[in-house]
């Protein structure tokens, strides 16, 4: 029983994280053994399966990643910029493995993340899911296989919560989209248009922010020329998706080296 590894669930009352805690007790492959929340949250100190509304599960919630990562194998962390950057030096020291699923980190934190993989194995992908990263695929393909009377626009729809945009998931499909061109996104990245934005420009991949309701996250990736339209779509209806390959993640990097990796190094289709 105890070989299997021991996981730390951080951001414990979020939606992420309560949808992770239950997915890991629900795994018969590892072993829920520490859950986090911010200090000063109304959890700690509570049993994590009666805060959430359900029965005891033994586990307190705590505030203290160095502890509790001491005795873990694994991090899962799906909370905020300044707490994963935080979580992911702390996570370095242990030598645990360290999924990533925070969204919307700038150049500095991205890079603060990047020292920690020195001693960390970092799984970071701005998309857990099997679809989203098979789409990162198709996306580069069908923009390598066009030329530039295609405008690549990328539309996202997320619930009313979400803070960041445009979303982790629609950047790693522009990331994809200007692979594909051969260009750098930062060069051809168009952020929303409101006003007299002027014609569109060619070559430029654009972006949109839909926020509403209970949307889990849905993404299209639009190819559209003069008589044509291609559209690669993704929906998510539910977060479990998000979790499965997060603990996925988790298990594929036990014994590796450190490094950061994505999904698709965890899928095998890197
Ligand atoms: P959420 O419901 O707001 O949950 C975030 C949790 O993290 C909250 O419990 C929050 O506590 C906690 N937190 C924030 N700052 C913290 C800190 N400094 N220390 C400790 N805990 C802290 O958000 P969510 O919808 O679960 O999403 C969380 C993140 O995952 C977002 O960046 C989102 O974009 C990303 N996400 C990624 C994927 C993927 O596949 N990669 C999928 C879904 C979501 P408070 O409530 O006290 O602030």
């Amino acid at each position: 029983m105890h070989d299997l590894p021991g996981i730390v669930i951080t951001g414990a009352a979020g939606r992420m994280g309560q949808t992770l805690i239950k997915a890991v007790s629900d795994s018969d492959a590892m072993r829920l053994i520490g859950v986090l929340e911010r200090p000063g949250h109304a959890w700690i100190g509570q049993d994590i399966g009666v805060a959430m509304g359900g029965a005891e599960m033994g586990i307190t919630v705590g505030d203290d990643p160095l502890e509790a990562f001491a005795s873990a194998q694994a991090v899962i962390d799906f909370t905020a910029p300044v707490a994963t950057v935080a979580h992911a030096a702390i996570a370095a020291q242990a030598r645990i493995v360290h999924v990533i699923g925070t969204t919307g980190m700038d150049e500095a934190e991205l890079a603060k993340i990047a020292a920690a993989a020195r001693h960390a194995t970092i799984i970071r992908a701005g998309n857990m899911t099997l679809g989203v990263n098979l789409l990162t695929l198709l996306t580069k393909k069908v923009a390598e296989a066009l030329d530039e009377d295609f405008d690549i626009e990328i539309v996202e729809a997320h619930h009313h919560h979400k803070v960041d945009a445009p979303s982790g998931t629609a950047l790693m499909l522009g990331e994809a989209a200007a692979a594909g061109r051969g260009v750098a996104l930062e060069d051809v990245s168009d952020r929303g248009r409101d006003g007299i934005s002027g014609a569109r420009k060619r070559g430029n991949i654009g972006f949109h922010a839909i926020r509403g309701g209970d949307i889990a996250g849905e993404h299209d990736v639009i190819f559209a020329a003069p008589g044509e339209r291609i559209v690669l779509r993704h929906i998510a209806t539910d977060r479990s998706i998000f979790a499965r390959g997060a603990l996925r993640a988790a298990l594929w990097g036990q014994g590796r080296d450190p490094g950061e990796y994505d999904m698709l190094d965890v899928l095998g289709l890197n």
